[in-house]
């Protein structure tokens, strides 16, 4: 069994990995949050349309051009310790190891 090794191209970081063929990985740096280095807590996407009903007022989205999903589904971790909550949209990382 031989090792295997990359970087990530998000945070830099080396990772190995005890394998005999090139692996594909993800790097946890996206679960830390970038303010205070704190691990952040998975967002979970309220689906409720009620929380949204106001994204179809036109008084907030005249032209209707808003992507209405975009702002929650992108947002992957959270971190409670600011005000208010910093809201990641960092993407888990893959990283080729060979
Ligand atoms: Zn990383
Ligand atoms: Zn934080």
């Amino acid at each position: 069994m031989g090792l295997v090794q990359g970087v990530c191209s998000n945070c830099g970081k080396k990772i190995r990995r005890k394998s005999s063929v090139p692996l594909i990985v993800t790097c946890d740096c996206h679960k830390f949050c970038p303010l205070c280095n704190s691990l952040m807590e998975p967002y979970k996407v309220d689906l409720d349309p009620k929380t949204y009903r106001n994204e179809d007022s036109p008084l907030w989205d005249p032209l209707s051009c808003a992507n209405k999903s975009e702002a929650s589904v992108n947002v992957v971790y959270i971190c409670h310790l600011h005000s208010p909550p910093y809201f990641s949209t960092t993407q888990p990382v893959e990283v080729l190891l060979k």
